[in-house]
């Protein structure tokens, strides 16, 4: 099969299932078939990357040069970047091909894809359930075979809780893995780009192409790039593997502790010591995790004020029009955040709140390294129910957040994570389980991924 005889299958695919998932903004038929021509160029020339003509989705929070880019907002609907990110450069030098820029909430500040200028996407596993967030136009490609793997960002679960909803695997590299270089900043201490793919080894190709040091990013790690596609194979006999007590005793679904259960029972077989482990501060990781990007997403998003790029809205005086601009230009939720973070970095209240979080964020960074001195990796579900009808979606932010009760602890707590499809739930929507492992070990995310797909 040729490279360009595989991207039109898919783009015929896109172009005929798109409109149901709504899970591309800006599909790009002619680039992708341009892109898969170069790619049988070079295999004609005996050149192959590891990713040579696979037709991919990216986020679009990565910048593309020459294509829109909107970061699903109103403020940025028609911006085209004059540079690409790191990570699409990567997968374009790996032979990947761009079949378009697909659909997120807004900013990457959500967790059901409902916060989009594009509006919602449908789960291709039942087209009335959300797809989860914020990358949910990214596994929903993948689920809905529109993709063959896609790119996402994880910056408290968003690449891991859409995977599970839409039955995917999903991969939150280590902070400092995946240059951030050319992607719209959201909570610039914690935001990491990551692969998404059918199987865990579609997952790892993506990943080898992407992982390594970019001196355009100075939060970017200068370390041998691991060979994750060898861990592929290797085997977990004599391995530990720790259940986290304080989640193990939450009350979860039914169907939800049976996979955790039957992932464990797994592990067990394949030869891994299993134990109960402690991570006493991880419940307030999900309040200080909120802290912390509000704080730095108000921050960040000061940049769209109408005066360097993106939508201007008139206003009689600069001010006027700043606030014309944004107030017109963000989405509920990114004002929500905007409010909050302004209010805690605000004179008298930072150590309060912002100063506490961090505090806080470090006693969770210990409980991880002292749990991790004992076991290899962690075992727990990735969400705590499996996708609902959009009808029933929460509507009330605090409910909203509570999605991501299992995703944030990595992030907080600086370690790498994988989700992994376990099973059905009653309903018949896919559930995930998540392997956590230490800072930097990402290959052993594989290694157990593969054993437990
Ligand atoms: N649900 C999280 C949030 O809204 C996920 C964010 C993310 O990982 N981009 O902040």
């Amino acid at each position: 099969l040729s490279s360009v005889e595989l991207t039109e299958c898919y783009v015929d695919r896109m172009t005929s299932l798109n409109p149901t998932y709504n899970a591309y903004i800006t599909p790009c038929e002619e680039l992708a078939i341009e892109m898969a021509k170069k790619s049988d160029d070079r295999r004609k020339k005996g050149i192959s990357g590891g990713l040579e003509g696979i037709p991919l989705a990216i986020k679009d929070v990565f910048c593309t040069k020459g294509l829109r880019t909107t970061f699903a907002s109103k403020i940025m609907e028609n911006f085209v970047p004059q540079y690409s990110s790191t990570v699409t450069e990567r997968l374009e030098q790996n032979g990947g091909v761009f079949l378009g820029k697909a659909n997120l909430d807004e900013f990457c500040m959500g967790s059901m894809n409902t916060y989009s200028i594009a509006g919602s996407v449908a789960n291709p596993w039942d087209i009335s359930c959300v797809s989860g967030g914020s990358s949910g136009g990214s596994t929903a490609t993948v689920a809905a075979g529109i993709a063959l793997g896609a790119v996402g960002s994880d910056t408290g679960g968003s690449i891991r809780q859409p995977a599970a909803f839409c039955g995917v695997v999903g991969m939150r590299p280590t902070y400092g893995w995946v240059s951030r270089y050319g992607m719209g900043a959201f909570c610039s201490s914690l935001d990491q780009g990551g692969p998404i793919g059918r199987t865990v080894e579609d997952t790892a190709h993506i990943f080898q192409a992407i992982c390594g040091y970019d001196p355009k990013d100075s939060t970017s790690c200068d370390l041998k790039v691991p060979d994750v596609l060898g861990m592929l194979t290797r085997s977990v006999k004599g391995m530990s593997v720790g259940i986290p007590r304080e989640f193990y005793e939450a009350s979860y679904s039914q169907d939800v502790r049976r996979y955790w259960d039957q992932s464990r029972a797994i592990l067990e077989d394949a030869g891994c010591r299993i134990e109960m482990v402690s991570l006493p501060y991880a419940s307030f990781a999900l309040p200080c995790y909120y802290m912390i990007v509000c704080a730095e997403a108000a921050s960040n998003l000061a940049r769209y004020d109408g005066v360097k790029y993106g939508l201007r809205c008139h206003g009689n005086t600069l001010e006027e029009m700043y606030c014309n601009t944004r107030g017109a230009g963000f989405g509920p939720e990114v004002k929500r955040r905007i409010l909050i973070g302004t209010y805690i970095l605000s004179h008298g209240y930072y150590d309060a709140y912002y100063g506490k979080a961090v505090r806080i964020r470090n006693l969770i960074q210990e409980d991880f390294v002292k749990v991790f001195k004992n076991v290899d990796v962690l075992l727990m579900p990735t969400t705590p129910t499996a996708a609902f009808p959009l009808a029933q979606a929460p509507r009330d932010p605090v409910t909203i957040y509570l999605n991501d009760i299992l995703t944030v602890p990595a992030n907080i707590g600086n370690v790498c994570g994988i989700s992994v499809p376990c099973g059905l739930s009653e309903a018949g929507l896919p559930l995930g389980i998540q392997i956590l492992a230490p800072a930097f070990e990402d290959g052993r995310l594989f290694q157990f991924g593969q054993v437990l797909e």
